[in-house]
């Protein structure tokens, strides 16, 4: 439901003391030249703790100025430093948003540390993740929960994503199934399963995936109809939809939906041995 990114191949000290020295003559010039090495620092601590928000606290002196900082963000000036760099993020073509797995191109840019409340990370290219408007809408600024707990899987920094970390379970009747159930891996520790169950909840991931299920299981019936008729392997033809699906991400809903169809051994016996529905 979530796919690994590369991290952005951006110094951020480098990039950092780019942006300051193009405000030095700038009305904010004093202010930046002052922070410069403060916000070099807190850069770097977001990489060396993986934008946790658990660890990294909000910067008072920034929130203060948090117009300024965002400027930097939605109004960056022709050929400017970080006007490049963003330009460079949402350009990235992606078939799916990487945040829960639907396929479409993402069309927003979301800050994993919302700017609201670290605007010093408006424009870290790490804190810049491609993202659907739905995700955006669900996440708006939330951060931990009550307990200090983060609440959303970091595309760049949670390694773990490299595996399918969502199983889908289909239950009887197989004609028109009345329930699914989506859980995290088995596989992952414990503390990844408890992460990836607020972040399915937070961004209403489950929701959303019970509408493209009904839609995709009746294409599913159509089209086991169809391969069955012209006598094809339907086992092997779910095999190969499921690993092409696999090429956009193990973890797109395509590819969680199939391997839900071929691990169930009943669901299998029903689409190739059983009157299927006309649908
Ligand atoms: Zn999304």
């Amino acid at each position: 439901m979530v796919t690994r990114l590369d991290e952005p191949n951006v110094d951020e000290i480098t990039y950092l003391e780019s942006v300051v020295q193009e405000r030095q003559n700038g009305k904010h010039g004093n202010f930046f030249a002052g922070i410069n090495d403060e916000w070099k620092t807190r850069a770097s601590h977001y990489r060396q703790n993986f934008g946790n928000p658990e660890l990294i606290k909000p910067w008072v002196a920034a929130a203060a100025r948090k117009k300024t900082f965002s400027n930097l963000y939605t109004s960056p000036a022709d050929g400017s430093t970080q006007g490049g760099v963003i330009a460079t993020l949402r350009a990235r073509t992606l078939q799916l948003c990487p945040a829960c797995g639907e396929e479409g191109t993402p069309n927003t840019l979301d800050h994993y540390l919302p700017k609201e409340h670290y605007p010093e990370f408006s424009i870290l290219p790490q804190n810049l993740l491609p993202m659907c408007d739905a995700c955006q809408l669900n996440k708006g600024s939330k951060t931990v929960d009550g307990s200090n707990r983060k609440l959303f899987i970091h595309g760049y920094y949670d390694t773990f994503l490299a595996q399918q970390i969502v199983d889908l379970t289909i239950s009887e009747p197989y004609d028109a199934p009345a329930s699914i159930e989506l859980e995290p891996a088995i596989s992952l520790t414990e503390t990844e399963i408890a992460l990836v169950r607020r972040h399915l909840s937070e961004l209403a991931i489950i929701n959303r995936y019970h509408h493209f299920f009904r839609a995709e299981y009746l294409r599913l019936l159509r089209m086991v109809n169809s391969l069955r008729r012209t006598e094809q392997n339907v086992e092997q033809s779910l095999q190969n939809f499921g690993e092409l699906a696999a090429f956009r991400s193990v973890n797109s809903w395509g590819h969680v939906f199939y391997r839900g169809v071929l691990s169930n051994p009943d669901l299998l016996a029903y689409l190739t041995q059983q009157q299927l529905p006309e649908v």
